[in-house]
């Protein structure tokens, strides 16, 4: 059983003319056996945050804990974690067994033994049949499975993987994902799963951490930063096609509700007591692109648009519509009968529309859920 805790993580590097701050208060704590993927844009602290937990990089301040013992300043190779990487450089002179076993050679067990290990590990991975091959002549699957094998040989107390399918192709990709989560669901391992891919850490993680600027932004399920994105930036970075937003204006609030109006359109929150929305005052108005519905009946729907790109993707289309507010991006069927260039109407789905503070970025609510709207004031 293990269980990580991260405490108030800093990481400052030297820097000419200064100090660049990689990682700047991040708590987080990795249930045992839970998959938790980091995820974020390039240059946010991903990377940092993980070679700290593998003690690669010693922090400049806060502490990190393997079952309540701290190892903050434990060496790398007696912290028990087993770390994949995007280049899984595999030994090229070594056989797949060899490779394998390499771990626990190093740590001095016998040949017989580490052999064993390394078959049993390949079989974990569906490569027993490779055993005697050399990397050169493996597909670049079966060099992933191999450096998967590999850390699995050492029997870790967690996995740490950076990127490790960034320079798959699509294909190998999604198989790949499925191998991961495929040996985490049977070792029941804590894995910490890096990525600047979103959809790569929705798909495959317990929960989400999104990273902005070494700041944990939010903390949560697929479905609470999909739903409940905590800010426009979450809300952005998180889903695809990418949200849209609008310009509102609080035309009614009360102690039971709050109405919205976005062009002409009106979107009901329930604020259930005090709120600060004040009448007249504006917000921002997230509706994700699958929760808007086009119809060819310009006068139908909430807001009209004229259909400016109809992007066929598998059976659904990509559809970008001249809006009343610049473009907006919607998800339809790719068997709707829309030409580019209609004038078309848009459905808005009145449960999933996100209000958000226009100064702040937080979110203040989300329409069709029994929560209190931004009680704050
Ligand atoms: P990510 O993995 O999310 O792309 P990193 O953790 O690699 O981000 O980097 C976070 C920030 O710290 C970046 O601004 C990066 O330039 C900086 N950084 C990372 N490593 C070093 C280093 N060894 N020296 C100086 N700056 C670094
Ligand atoms: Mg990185």
């Amino acid at each position: 059983m293990t269980t990580i805790e991260i405490t108030n993580l800093r990481k400052e590097y030297s820097v000419k003319g200064g100090v660049e701050v990689a990682v700047d208060g991040i708590d987080l704590a990795i249930e045992d056996g839970e998959f938790v993927s980091i995820v974020g844009p390039s240059g946010c602290g991903k990377t940092t945050t993980l070679r700290c937990l593998a003690g690669l990089e010693i922090p400049t301040a806060g502490t990190i804990a393997f079952d309540s013992v701290d190892v903050t300043d434990v060496p790398a190779n007696k912290r028990g974690l087993a770390m994949m990487f995007q280049d899984i450089a595999l030994y090229p002179h070594m056989t797949v067994r060899e490779n394998i076993a390499y771990p626990l050679k190093i740590d001095g067990v016998d040949r017989e033994q580490r052999h064993e290990t390394a078959r049993e590990a390949a079989a974990v991975m569906q490569i027993e049949e490779l055993l005697d091959k050399y990397p050169g002549d493996l597909s670049g699957g079966q060099q992933q499975r191999t450096g998967l094998a590999r850390t699995i040989v050492q029997d870790p107390l967690a996995f740490l993987m950076d990127e490790p399918l960034s320079d798959l192709d699509a294909q190998l990709k999604v198989e790949m994902r499925r191998e991961i989560q495929r040996v985490h669901k049977r070792l029941g391992k804590p894995t910490i799963y890096v990525t600047h891919d979103q959809e790569e850490a929705l798909t495959m993680s317990d929960r989400v951490v999104v990273l902005n600027d070494g700041r944990i932004e939010q903390v949560g399920t697929t479905g609470e930063v999909y739903n409940r994105p905590a800010n426009t930036f979450v809300a952005t970075f998180i889903g695809n096609p990418s949200i849209n937003y609008l310009d509102g204006t609080v035309a009614s609030a009360s102690e039971e509700q709050a109405t919205v109006s976005v062009h002409g359109a009106e979107f009901r929150f329930r604020t259930d007591g005090p709120t600060s929305l004040e009448a007249g005052a504006t917000v921002t108005v997230g509706i994700r692109p699958q929760h808007i519905s086009v119809t060819s009946d310009a006068t139908d729907g909430h807001l009209a648009g004229q259909l400016s790109l109809f992007e066929p993707v598998d059976d659904r289309a990509h559809t970008t519509i001249r809006g009343p507010d610049g473009e907006l991006r919607a998800v339809t069927s790719a068997n709707a009968r829309l030409r580019e260039g209609d004038d078309v109407g848009l459905v808005v789905d009145e449960d999933n529309v996100l209000l958000f503070d226009d100064e702040t970025g937080e979110l203040l609510g989300r329409s069709g859920e029994t929560e209190v709207v931004s009680q704050r004031g």
